[in-house]
């Protein structure tokens, strides 16, 4: 298996790396010297990673933006391959690796041949993230103008069934221009339907995906665990205990740790960033207080949003004129 890399390493000159390098491209073998976040140096799957790599996929092709899926990182607490902070850039770099399709790539291309390592997401995943990431809408309507108006590329157009647009003063249009509504009034009925939903007490029932009590067990036993390091970087700092019992100790807790957060991520993962809404104490008021980009995930996970014509002449605003599905029971 290490053939490749004894036989390659002897090189001194750039030009002979190049080459090894191409080679081992040319023979689907995983780039030497670089890690990506999943995988050992070696190509091996690391499984925790690998759960956090697809969730990654999962979220962007599912609609969560860059800026969405980083922060979510952040708050699970998983750190990036060099151990920072993530940013919309560190998880575009996720998402543009072909290796994680298992496609061999080379100079930061695909060889167009298969790697010999085990894909962490499948080839289409992979590709519709690629036209996800290449859609221009994607900057312009959901990471800018989005922010400002909640159901843009997220109510669909009652008579075509497009997803309506942002349009000048406040306004939602069909692209196919089958209507123009005003937008205030729809988003008013819009979340006032999820915040009564959020607060009746079944809450938990209504996802059947994400069982929040044991979302909140894992939470405080994260909590637990970070203290419990504090504890033994305090007794080493102290003097309590020696540099080796304070390396297993840590190195104990922190295993426990990687694998709480892996087990939040996998439990999260499914419902994006509606989550920290739905586990709040309060979700109805968590909802009204969330970003837009997090109240557009809870719309989203819940309820379909149809906008149909409003009958002309009609003054004032009938809610006749939305028509709202449950997505869930
Ligand atoms: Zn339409």
């Amino acid at each position: 298996m290490t053939s490749g890399r004894s036989r390659f390493r002897p090189s001194s000159s750039v030009a002979r790396q190049k080459l090894a390098a191409a080679q081992r491209a040319d023979l689907g073998r995983p780039p030497l010297g670089t890690r990506l976040t999943g995988y050992t140096p070696k190509g091996e799957v690391i499984q925790d990673e690998a759960e956090i790599v697809r969730v990654v996929f999962d979220r962007f092709t599912g609609g969560d933006s860059l800026r969405a899926i980083a922060a979510w990182l952040g708050e699970t607490g998983v750190k990036t391959r060099r151990g920072g902070a993530w940013s919309p850039s560190t998880v575009a770099t996720i998402l543009k690796n072909p290796r994680y399709a298992g496609r061999a790539v080379y100079n930061g291309k695909p060889t167009g041949k298969p790697g010999d390592w085990e894909p962490i997401v499948t080839p289409e995943v992979f590709d519709r993230a690629q036209r996800r990431l290449d859609d221009p809408r994607r900057k312009t309507h959901h990471e800018g103008y989005d922010r400002r108006h909640l159901g843009a590329g997220l109510y669909r157009c009652g008579r075509c069934g497009k997803a309506m647009h942002s349009h000048t003063g406040a306004r939602y249009r069909c692209p196919a221009g089958c209507l123009i509504r005003s937008a205030v009034p729809i988003d008013e009925l819009v979340c006032g339907v999820v915040a009564a939903r959020l607060a009746r007490p079944d809450l938990a029932e209504l996802l059947p995906t994400v069982d929040v009590e044991e979302v909140r067990a894992i939470t405080g036993e994260i909590d637990r665990l970070t203290a419990r390091i504090e504890e033994i970087e305090q007794d080493y700092d102290e003097g309590n205990i020696d540099g080796r019992r304070y390396r297993t100790a840590t190195e104990k807790v922190q295993a426990e740790l990687t694998a709480a957060r892996s087990r939040l991520v996998r439990l999260t993962g499914s419902v994006g960033a509606a989550g920290d809404v739905l586990r709040a104490d309060d979700p109805a008021e968590a909802f009204a207080a969330a970003p837009l980009m997090i109240r557009r995930s809870v719309i989203d996970l819940l309820l379909e949003v149809r906008v149909l014509t409003s009958p002309r002449g009609r003054r004032g605003f009938d809610p006749e004129t939305v028509a709202l599905t449950w997505k869930v029971a």
